[in-house]
């Protein structure tokens, strides 16, 4: 058998124990939370590793949305200016690809910024 703290009262609780006999807190909950302490600075760990991943998968998932499906053509109505016939067909609209451009470069931002929180944190991790 081995002893826990009471995370209420401190006292030493049999980790057997369904409730601490000093201030009558229900151990099985109290043993989760005594464990929190270490599991705690894993769960953080987890959580911004997974928050870099995230990043990194967001960032591909920006930067393949805009490089493959963001459409930079606008249909042009067929129009004559100054006896000159413009348009009558789609084109590429450089405000578009401008848009374009900077939804893959904030795309490739994410993964960047995913790829070195997620380097930080291995080396902090040892
Ligand atoms: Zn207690």
């Amino acid at each position: 058998m081995t002893l826990v703290q009471c995370p209420e009262c401190t006292h030493e609780v049999s980790s057997q124990a369904a409730t601490c006999p000093h201030c009558g807190i229900s151990i099985a909950s109290s043993v989760v939370a005594a464990r929190v302490p270490a599991q705690k600075s894993r769960g953080v760990w987890t959580r911004k590793r997974s928050l870099g991943d995230l990043l990194v998968l967001g960032g591909i998932g920006t930067a393949a949305y805009y490089y493959m499906y963001f459409d930079t053509s606008v249909e042009v109505q067929r129009q004559v200016i100054l006896g000159q016939v413009i348009g009558g067909g789609r084109v590429n609209n450089l405000g578009l690809m401008a848009d374009r451009q900077n939804g893959i470069l904030v795309g490739l931002a994410l993964i960047v910024i995913g790829v070195i929180l997620s380097a930080v944190h291995r080396r902090k991790a040892g």
